[in-house]
């Protein structure tokens, strides 16, 4: 990973990853200030949820308590109320103005009626079930022996004749009954009120009005055997007993309901009846969805991601800006540099500001550049020290060479006629030698004397014979062709090398010559017949007997001895012993 990063950072201008840094540091800010903001807020919004939950589920239980503590008041206080005991034998009509005074009270009462002992309505409000028997209704039945209450309960009776409540739902009642007792503390009959549990429905819309709709906070209201009687239409519980138990002994707060789609708060809180009301069990729900409860924190939490998101786009932009004006000087060092190393007429970098790292950089840069200049400049002069010594190093050279080849050269040629000695030719004789062994390439040999060459110094002194020898170089080496060599041997006599040529070619050659110094080399003034200068020629070529050019050398050598025995001025050839054999065969 470390070397991932290396060689990503290679890759990367120094601001680029100024941004990238600042992108990164933003960016866990941002979002840890989201996370921890949205922790915080949710956790706030779970109380405060679990709160309010609490304290609705308190306040309905608490006015359905205090509710039906009145009806049970105003009920037994109608019933026992001296005022109106006479009234309970008068005609219907007396009694129902009694009654319906009540009702007015309160438009939740449905109905309100005095039955007689035999279970016969004597007196209703609206004159409703006048005449007819509640001997069945429980009601009835307990009200005989006391005060009581019976939990909801569809409407039996009176169903058809009070036609369908306002919400279109079937009428459902809480009954309150109470005795009525004569002046001598008997029995007359029973008094019994209808609440009509809209009342209910209508307490759980008060309470809820306040809060915002989209909260989606219901209330229902649970029977003792925790049947919904107010809420959603359910076959079975929604809760199981032992959680009612614990809401009736104090109110079970912060539960969360997970048996729905959604996990949804919720709070509950048991009624426990007002003395002299006894209470009838009931435990009032308030319930959330945890969605809605968490809303706010999560609005929050996006909230801050927006804004903070922004805030990182905008911090990025101003990085990248300002990365680009403290990098620059940098680059401008680095832009430099690079010309320095490639242009060789570029020599200095100028101060570059921006910064002290720039600053610092910079004047290096340029106490380095004047550090390689100068030892550049004592380079170049060291070079032209040296180039000089070795140029003059290289003419001594020069010219030592030329004395040595000039004294090799000395050494190989005869000082009177610039011809080849012995010594010089022989390096000639043995390559071409290794020629004809090599390739059987043809090669020829001449011996040349001098006629009477002793008799020519006895006449004209020393010093003719010695221009003559010269002369006679002279015609030798221009009569003879490019390739071949020839060698002044001793005295007056010569040997010549014929290179590529067959017997017949060298004696036309040495006939050539013959003439060419009998025609053109003169001893003396050269005006009288004897100053005419001969030579005798002997010719071998070289043969497959041979050992070596010595033995062709020989052979002509004694070609010449028959030359000059034959009457001089004369070319005489002798033949090779392969060459004798092969005549003969
Ligand atoms: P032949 O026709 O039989 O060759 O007779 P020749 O006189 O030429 O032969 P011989 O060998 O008897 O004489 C050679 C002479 O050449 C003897 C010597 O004095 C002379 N000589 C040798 N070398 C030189 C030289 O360098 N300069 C001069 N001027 N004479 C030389
Ligand atoms: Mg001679
Ligand atoms: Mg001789």
């Amino acid at each position: 990973m470390p070397r991932l990063l290396d060689r990503l950072a290679n890759r990367l201008t120094l601001r680029t990853q100024w941004t990238l840094l600042a992108v990164a540091v933003c960016s866990v800010t941002v979002g840890l200030a989201a996370a921890t903001s949205a922790w915080i807020a949710k956790r706030e919004a779970l109380e405060l949820t679990r709160d309010r939950l609490d304290t609705l589920a308190g306040a309905l239980a608490d006015q359905l308590d205090n509710g039906m503590f009145e009806r049970f008041r105003e009920v037994q206080n109608l019933a026992r109320l001296s005022l109106v005991r006479g009234r309970w034998s008068e005609e219907p009509l007396a009694v129902r103005e009694v009654l319906e005074q009540l009702q007015n009270s309160l438009p939740n009462y449905a109905w309100i009626g005095f039955a007689r002992l035999d279970g016969t309505v004597h007196a209703a409000t609206q004159g409703m079930l006048e005449g007819a028997s509640v001997a069945e209704r429980p009601w009835f039945g307990e009200g005989l022996k006391g005060m009581t209450v019976q939990d909801v309960h569809p409407a039996k009776l009176l169903a058809e004749k009070l036609g369908p409540s306002d919400d279109g739902e079937p009428f459902r009642f809480v009954d309150v009954a109470a005795p009525v007792l004569s002046e001598r503390g008997t029995v007359m009959g029973v008094l019994g009120a209808h609440l009509s549990w809209t009342w209910a429905r209508d307490l759980s819309r008060q309470l809820l009005r306040p809060v915002d709709g989209k909260a989606a906070i219901e209330l229902w209201v649970l029977a003792s055997d925790g049947s919904v009687l107010l809420g959603p239409e359910s076959d079975s519980p929604p809760f199981p007993p032992d959680l009612l138990a614990r809401a009736a002994d104090g109110g079970a707060a912060g539960l969360v309901d997970e048996s729905g789609p959604e996990p949804v708060m919720t709070a509950l809180a048991g009624t426990r009846g007002l003395a002299p009301y006894p209470g009838l069990g009931w435990t009032v729900v308030a319930r959330q969805p945890m969605s809605t409860a968490l809303a706010s924190a999560d609005r929050l939490f996006w909230s801050i991601l927006t804004v903070g998101s922004l805030a990182l786009l905008l911090g990025a932009l101003f990085v990248w800006r300002t990365a680009a004006r403290v990098t620059s000087p940098l680059r401008r060092i680095v832009e430099t540099a690079d010309r320095i190393g490639r242009d060789p007429s570029v020599r200095s970098l100028e101060r570059i500001g921006g910064s002290l790292d720039a600053v610092v950089l910079s004047s290096t840069l340029r106490a380095l550049l004047r550090r390689l200049g100068s030892a550049e400049a004592q380079a170049t002069s060291a070079a032209r020290e040296r180039s000089v010594a070795e140029a003059e190093a290289s003419r001594e050279a020069k010219r030592l060479s030329d004395q040595l080849s000039a004294a090799q050269d000395l050494a190989a040629r005869d000082p009177l006629t610039g011809l080849l000695n012995r010594r010089g030719f022989a390096l000639y004789a043995e390559d071409a030698w290794k020629g004809y062994q090599r390739h059987r390439r043809p090669l020829a040999v001449l011996v040349i004397d001098i006629d009477h060459f002793k008799a020519i110094n006895d006449r004209y002194g020393h010093a003719t014979g010695d221009c003559v020898l010269s002369g006679l170089g002279a015609v030798v080496a221009r009569t003879l062709r490019e390739t071949d060599r020839v060698a002044r041997f001793g005295g007056e006599e010569f040997v010549a090398l014929l290179r590529e040529t067959e017997q017949e070619g060298a004696l036309t050659l040495a006939e050539r010559l013959r003439h060419a110094v009998e025609d053109s080399v003169r001893a003396g003034s050269g005006t009288d017949a004897d100053d005419v200068v001969t030579v005798s020629l002997g010719v071998a070529v070289a043969d497959p007997d041979d050992r070596d050019l010595g033995d062709v050398i020989e052979r002509a050598d004694r070609a010449l001895y028959a030359a000059k025995t034959g009457g001089r001025n004369r070319v005489a050839f002798e033949a090779g012993s392969a060459v004798e054999e092969e005549a003969a065969a």
